[in-house]
């Protein structure tokens, strides 16, 4: 996950990086191979640290107490409960943040 961000970083300077002579003479220049290792050096410090998702999951609950994810999965607790009652903080099938509501209204 880092690496293809460390992979897209450095493909947008590439992509936009140019000759020092086309340059504005106004605007500052950074040679795009410190910031290619700069940026390296940045993911290296990432490495093996957990990714978080910042995509919600929906929860919605039916007439008959199962809750419905956006997901697509289906969850079931033993006795009628609402997710955010057992601490649940993000979706156990997606890993997305969980919202939850009951019946899809509140
Ligand atoms: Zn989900």
């Amino acid at each position: 996950m880092t690496k293809d961000i460390e992979n897209e970083i450095q493909s947008w300077i590439s992509v936009r990086s140019f000759a020092v002579e086309d340059a504005n003479p106004d605007k500052p220049i950074i040679d795009a191979n410190e910031v290619s290792e700069f940026i390296s050096a940045v993911f290296k410090k990432l490495e093996g640290c957990v990714v978080v998702p910042v995509e919600s999951c929906k929860w919605t609950q039916d007439e008959d107490s199962n809750w419905w994810t956006q997901c697509g999965e289906g969850f079931v607790f033993n006795e009628d409960s609402h997710p955010h009652k057992h601490n649940f903080k993000n979706c156990c099938f997606c890993g997305g943040l969980l919202e939850a509501a009951r019946g899809g209204n509140e």
